[in-house]
């Protein structure tokens, strides 16, 4: 079941597709009416926070955070660092963050021991649901999977590269996060994207999580709202944090519409015939009607609930469609098949040059 979970939910990820960047077809080139980006004054050395930051910890206090259950932050605050107190629980900001800039300074605690798989573990999670994990990997001496050490995005993505240093040392995480879009119904537009540089060094280059980060599970995307605070995890070790600092973006150009689209008019009938839901295995197709026509969702419940992609469909000829995601993603063709009487009986979705049939539900 992990494995159609975990295959399913790949395959999803492959649909999200690359968000291109779309700004250029909106202005002309060298255009002296399109606007400058505004002055920021850089910090006066690495990692320093940048004049329009927003300074999460300073080194004096944890004003500004609060445990993930209510209540005051209970880890210590001593030297200018902020410290794990082990078993009081992960901590978040008051504040929300959707799409960020993101830098943390952290140290592991330098009685490290090599046997222990969880030595050191602590962790930065985007919205509260994604990862970037915290432990120490110098020269891997601590061992875990490597979807499990540090500078991985937890359960999903090893480092590019180790780029640990060794427990005392203080290391640093520059983030760059984009979170997921969804649409009114809840389904996945477009998934998160995050870039991490440890110690200046990229270690993950724009990677698209499969969904919120959990453990041994393949958790899938969850609307849960366009800003959610920055955690950090409690994990039973002594981890320290300083310097912690952050930099709301601005959201990134709205995709625009497809360029082409052969966009017949299908009868109403036609439209009905299609309306349903079909399955293959536990990955189900649910065809509904939209704004402009219909809409496609693929995916599979998760704990009782229904969780999947979702791409607008144009017809381009005779029960066969065109799925186009807005920001340019894999597209997916669609065709219905009949029976002898004109039912639609099964669908058929040929995507990336692999064709799945889909029978429908009663
Ligand atoms: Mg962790």
């Amino acid at each position: 079941m992990l494995r159609t979970v975990l295959t399913c939910f790949t395959v999803l990820l492959f649909q999200a597709g690359s968000a291109a960047q779309v700004s250029d077809s909106v202005w002309p080139i060298h255009s002296p009416d399109r606007p400058h980006p505004q002055d920021v004054t850089p910090g006066s050395q690495p990692g320093a926070a940048p004049s329009d930051a927003i300074i999460l910890f300073n080194g004096k206090t944890t004003n500004g955070w609060q445990t993930t259950i209510g209540g005051p932050a209970l880890w210590t605050v001593h030297d200018g660092v902020l410290e794990v107190k082990p078993g009081s629980g992960d901590i978040e900001t008051v504040q929300k963050f959707g799409d960020c800039q993101l830098h943390v300074e952290w140290a592991e605690p330098p009685s490290s021991k090599a046997d222990d798989d969880d030595e050191g573990n602590s962790g930065v999670i985007l919205m509260g649901l994604f990862e970037v994990q915290v432990l120490d990997s110098y020269h891997r001496q601590v061992p875990i999977y490597a979807d499990g050490m540090g500078g991985a995005i937890y359960g999903q993505y090893p480092p590019l590269v180790n780029a640990s240093l060794p427990p005392g040392a203080w290391q640093s995480y520059d983030i760059l996060f984009r979170r997921p879009r969804f649409d009114s119904s809840g389904a996945l537009l477009r998934a998160a994207r995050i870039t991490v540089l440890q110690n200046g060094i990229l270690v993950q280059d724009a990677v698209r999580p499969t969904g919120s980060t959990s453990w041994f599970d393949r958790a899938p995307y969850i609307d849960l709202g366009d800003q959610l605070p920055l955690v950090l995890q409690d994990h039973f070790s002594s981890v320290q944090f300083r310097n912690i600092w952050v930099r709301p973006l601005p959201p990134e150009p709205e995709p625009l519409p497809p360029r082409f689209v052969v966009d017949l008019k299908p009868s109403e009938a036609d439209l009905q015939s299609f309306i349903g839901e079909y399955a293959e295995g536990p990955v189900i197709l649910k065809i509904a009607a939209a704004e402009h026509g219909l809409v496609a969702q693929l995916g599979q419940d998760y704990q009782g609930k229904y969780y999947g992609f979702s791409w607008p469909l144009h017809l381009i000829d005779k029960d066969s469609f065109l799925g186009i995601l807005p920001d340019g993603g894999l597209p997916l063709h669609l065709g219905f098949v009949r029976d002898d009487k004109g039912a639609v009986t099964s669908a058929v979705v040929h995507q990336a040059g692999a064709f799945r049939s889909f029978a429908r539900k009663p």
